[in-house]
């Protein structure tokens, strides 16, 4: 175990040099099932020499692709001894893991000042389980309306309820589809001009419009594509005067309630019924690490319960087996409560902070670069731009010639950005949220982007 310390260490110490992009061929698969072990000393060794040199600088500080965070090290050792300690948190009685559990969650409520008496909450592996976890409850709640429990009785029992939105993530839509509705069985709500939002006068006239029916409203706090903001404040009255569940995505953007400047963002979360929560994004804890709160946990309640005789307990604290999807659960809380305990709410608030920092210099550089230009205003952590030289205006052209820049960067390595599109216009999307970027690494992509680009000008 003090090899793995040894090891771990030195890994998470050369991060800032390992290429984002793992250089690696596909192993042979078919090798034989080991029949005689060799011991954990040497499996180690193994893994060491055979797996290791292969993994990506993900959690390292020039990663800028999709909204990946690193591993803070207070979270990395809280899920080792998550593993060292493998307590199961589904069922409760056995030790205090559940009300560690507990309090992580109310300090969570706290940082992003939300009422603890208003929500509860769960532990998930991630932010697409959380918005599993709100259709769901929200799923049981339009079947009340007609004294129905569609988990128990099944989707045929009830008529379906109507789902809006406007630019729903992906995993909204993944969570529709196992949820037995259909990935695409939402109602589209307009988008502001040039934005990635709903337009609230349109959810206005389609809640009107659907008259009686069981409404899900599903919005967000930091779109995917842009880190845009619904106005919570009057979807959540328009949802109040039309009875409707109101889902609030906040995988990310929660975190902008952290920092004064930025709270008013997402001001109207507190209205929510449900709200989706990642930490192993910009809380930069290890995957898989998320959480879910809602004012409705009788609904979740009933979306996950389960029970059996050998399953009872007496203890009078939450089971958590029947608030999420796992049965038998690890102890996610402990990497996060880790997190609190080292860095308190001021160390969470800089990296938050940082992270807008560095979105605002790239941002600031673009503006004034000749060669590069914003696509979106930058809200939040998300800057969206392309390359455009000056002797390029045709805009297929300009698209093949972001999309070869971009090849070039991954095949330099230095830094990781991802596609990114805005009003038809294709170029990149660079994200901050790793605790380990600093000035210089912003620097230094400012570097990598034009020497990338202009290397590859030189070649045509
Ligand atoms: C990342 C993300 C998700 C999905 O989260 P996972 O942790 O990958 O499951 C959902 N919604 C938003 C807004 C996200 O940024």
């Amino acid at each position: 175990m003090e090899t793995v310390a040894v090891l771990a260490s030195t890994h998470q110490k050369s991060l800032p040099n390992l290429p984002a992009v793992a250089d690696y061929t596909t192993p042979d698969t078919l090798k034989k099932l080991p029949q005689k072990g060799i011991g954990a000393a040497p499996a180690l060794m193994a893994f060491q020499n055979d797996v290791m040199p292969y993994l990506s600088g993900s959690p390292g500080p020039r990663y800028f692709g999709y909204v990946t965070g690193g591993a803070n090290p207070a979270s990395i050792l809280g899920d080792w001894l998550v593993s060292a300690s493998d307590q199961d948190v589904g069922s409760a009685g056995d030790s205090l893991a559940t009300q560690i559990s507990l309090q992580t969650l109310a300090w969570l409520l706290d940082l992003f000042e939300l009422n603890r008496d208003q929500f509860e909450g769960v532990f998930t592996t991630g932010a697409t389980a959380s918005n599993l976890l709100a259709v769901l409850a929200a799923r049981e709640w339009a079947g009340d309306e007609f004294n129905v429990s569609v988990a128990e009785e099944g989707l045929s029992a009830a008529p379906n309820p109507l789902f809006f939105a406007g630019s729903p993530h992906v995993s909204l839509q993944k969570s529709m589809s196992i949820a037995g509705y259909g990935r695409n069985s939402f109602e589209p709500v307009e988008l502001l001009p040039g934005r990635d939002v709903m337009e609230p006068d349109d959810l206005k006239e389609k809640l009107a419009a659907a008259g009686k029916q069981r409404k899900i409203v599903l919005t967000s706090a930091g779109t995917v594509n842009t880190g845009d903001f619904d106005d919570l404040n009057r979807v959540a009255d328009i949802c109040a005067e039309h009875n409707a569940w109101l889902h609030v995505d906040a995988a990310f953007g929660m975190f902008s309630r952290c920092l004064p400047g930025l709270k008013a963002l997402s001001s109207g979360l507190e209205k929510a019924d449900s709200i989706t929560g990642d930490s192993h994004k910009w809380l930069n804890t290890p995957y898989e690490c998320g959480f879910f709160f809602t004012k409705h946990m009788s609904m979740l309640e009933r979306g996950c319960g389960t029970s059996a005789i050998y399953l009872e307990s007496t203890s009078d604290e939450p089971e958590f087996l029947s608030r999420t999807i796992e049965s038998s659960q690890r102890f996610r809380a402990l990497p996060i409560w880790m997190t609190f305990k080292a860095y308190g709410r001021e160390g969470i608030k800089s990296v938050i902070q940082s992270s807008c920092d560095h979105a605002k210099k790239l941002a600031g550089w673009i503006e004034k670069s000749i060669n590069f230009e914003l696509l979106a205003p930058v809200v939040l952590n998300i800057v969206v731009f392309r390359f455009k030289p000056h002797d390029y205006s045709d805009s297929a052209s300009l698209d093949r010639l972001n999309e070869e820049l971009l090849a070039a960067l991954l095949q330099d390595g230095g830094i990781r950005i991802t596609p990114g599109e805005r009003n038809g216009k294709r170029g990149f999307r660079a994200a901050f949220c790793n605790w380990m970027t600093t000035d210089e690494d912003i620097e230094f992509a400012i570097q990598t982007l034009e020497r990338t680009a202009l290397a590859m000008r030189k070649c045509q």
